[in-house]
């Protein structure tokens, strides 16, 4: 038996409970005797991330959710072995990963990155369920609200649990979002929209998919949304901007014939 260390009310952190880095944040949520994972993260982690959950004196069978936040190999690479593992468990995601996971499309979810000699397994998985904004989990006696927050990724869910949302790859500590990349599915214009849903809820603290969880503040987010204006009219993230002004004033002046100067 090994103590429950409680980062909120109702929450572990796998990462925090083992005091060491094991991947993306594994977020247990449990009421009474139910529980449920956000995330799993890598197949390595598995059976250690459901061991300590045992040595919690949590019963297995009692697991109601595993939850896919979106269908990126770092954050699902373990679903098929943790639903061996936990096979009461409810494998739930929005329809886009269930559709990534059951075909296994390794491009979307980063399994493959050919230019970096990137390519690691992803074992495909049907999910169980699809859920989508406006669904709400059953915990126990509690319910955590369903929020379809895309933008990173066309199926990016949140999760809100009273003043506490699971903001999965949304924003970090530091300010910056999940990466934007046109063959990941990424819309700026999208990601600026859940920035704003974020900003302008009122929870208190966002429980994010990597680093620490940390307090939702207007001024940071404003700093973020405002960035993120900006890339939809630069290059940098290529045909993933809306438009390049450059472009359209070059075009102006090649046709008044206007030199470089
Ligand atoms: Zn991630």
């Amino acid at each position: 038996m090994i103590d429950r260390t409680e980062i909120f009310p109702n929450v572990i952190e796998m990462n925090y409970q083992a005091r060491k880095r094991l991947g993306c944040c594994v977020y247990l949520v449990f009421d009474g005797p139910d529980w449920m994972l956000i995330d799993i993260g890598y197949e390595d982690t598995v059976a250690e991330i459901i061991e300590l959950i045992r040595q919690m004196d949590f019963a297995l069978a009692n697991c109601k959710y595993l939850v896919a936040t979106h269908a990126d190999v770092d954050h699902i690479q373990g679903l098929k072995k943790a639903k061996e593992l936990l096979p009461q468990a409810e494998t739930i995601g929005h329809p886009e990963s269930l559709r990534l996971l059951k075909e296994g499309d390794r491009i979307v979810t980063y399994a493959e990155i050919s230019a970096q000699d990137i390519s690691i397994d992803l074992p495909t998985i049907s999910l169980d369920r699809a859920i989508n904004e406006g669904d709400q989990l059953a915990l126990g006696s509690k319910s955590l609200d369903v929020w379809h927050t895309p933008g990173h990724t066309e199926g990016m869910l949140s999760f809100r649990l009273g003043n506490l949302l699971f903001c999965a790859d949304n924003i970090y500590r530091d300010g910056c979002v999940g990466n934007i990349d046109a063959h990941h599915g990424s819309d700026i214009p999208a990601f600026i929209e859940s920035l704003t849903r974020i900003r302008e809820s009122d929870v208190e603290w966002l429980l994010p998919s990597h680093g620490p969880p940390f307090r939702k503040d207007n001024a940071q987010l404003d700093s973020t949304i405002a960035r993120l204006d900006g890339y939809q009219h630069m290059a940098d993230f290529g045909t993933c901007a809306v438009d390049w002004p450059l472009l359209d004033e070059w075009e102006d002046e090649v046709a008044r014939g206007v030199l470089p100067k």
